[in-house]
């Protein structure tokens, strides 16, 4: 396998894709030394699992709070994450947190749409500028050439339910229009981030897991988390700057915009 993140933070830690990436970061070939498992309720009953596994691997997995829907929240926990990562920065940051409306364009409210963009959107953008620093950190601390997520990457998971040129397959089955608008800009977002970020040495790409047996994907979805959280890993372990502002999916194939 590929050379891996020593130090990585998940958003939406706590449950579903987020926890199963946690899961799968404790078990060998991972070189994961540091992971920083981030959940909105860090004590809540949806977090038990979570807190186990910490308990298991006291040394690598801290449990933050962070909100992506509340700046403060994350303004907390960046500097928190830098004082346990010192100069070795931060490998890799997932954007995983994310929710879903189903309505239509009639039965969409002005408070479904915002908080979608307030999840699926301005979460993760805010999230970056405050964890910039240690991601610049992570690329002076590895002094390698070209980008991989070993060295500083960013993968925001965004949905084929994004894709402008899928659409028409899907609209019918599941319209979610606040969850495709939102997640076409977090699209946009990790586009722009790439190229704004290239002289910088930080790798961004967005991730298609799949449709997934999650409270998210629901009990018909094709896959179980861990068949998807595998191909996530072995997706990330294998991308370079040919990937930056690549959109693809857990197998590794090109997703259409
Ligand atoms: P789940 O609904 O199972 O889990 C969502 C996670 O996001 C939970 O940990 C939840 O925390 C967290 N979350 C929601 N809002 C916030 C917030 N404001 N701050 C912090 N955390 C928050 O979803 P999945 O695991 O299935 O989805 C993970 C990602 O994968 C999402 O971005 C989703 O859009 C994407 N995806 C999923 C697919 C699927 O089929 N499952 C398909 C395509 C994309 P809490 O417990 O506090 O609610």
């Amino acid at each position: 396998m590929a050379a891996q993140p020593v130090s990585v933070l998940i958003t939406g830690a706590n449950r579903g894709l987020g926890l199963e990436m946690v899961k799968q970061m404790m078990e060998p070939p991972s070189q994961v030394r540091k992971l920083f498992a981030c959940c909105r309720n860090p004590h809540g009953p949806k977090t038990e699992a979570l807190q186990t596994l910490a308990k298991k691997h006291p040394k690598i997995i801290s449990v933050i709070r962070l909100d992506v829907t509340d700046l403060c929240s994350i303004k907390q926990a960046a500097p928190l994450v830098g004082s346990l990562v010192g100069t070795g920065g931060l490998n890799l940051l997932i954007n995983n947190a994310g929710i879903l409306a189903k309505g239509n364009l009639q039965d969409t409210s002005p408070e479904d749409m915002q908080s979608a963009f307030n999840t699926n959107v301005m979460g993760p953008m805010n999230v970056i500028k405050e964890f910039l620093p240690h991601l610049r950190a992570a690329v002076k601390a590895s002094g390698m050439p070209g980008m991989s997520c070993n060295k500083a990457a960013v993968v925001n998971i965004s949905s084929v339910m994004a894709s402008m040129e899928s659409l028409k397959q899907s609209y019918a089955s599941l319209p979610a229009i606040s969850y495709r608008i939102s997640k076409a800009a977090l699209n946009m977002l990790t586009l722009c981030a790439s190229e704004e970020l290239k002289e910088d040495g930080i790798l961004f790409s967005v991730l298609h897991p799949g449709w997934v047996r999650t409270d998210m994907g629901g009990e018909e979805a094709d896959i179980a988390a861990p068949e998807s959280v595998q191909g996530i890993l072995r997706v990330m372990a294998s991308l370079t700057e040919k990937h930056n502002g690549a959109f693809l999916d857990y197998k590794g194939k090109t997703v259409p915009w």
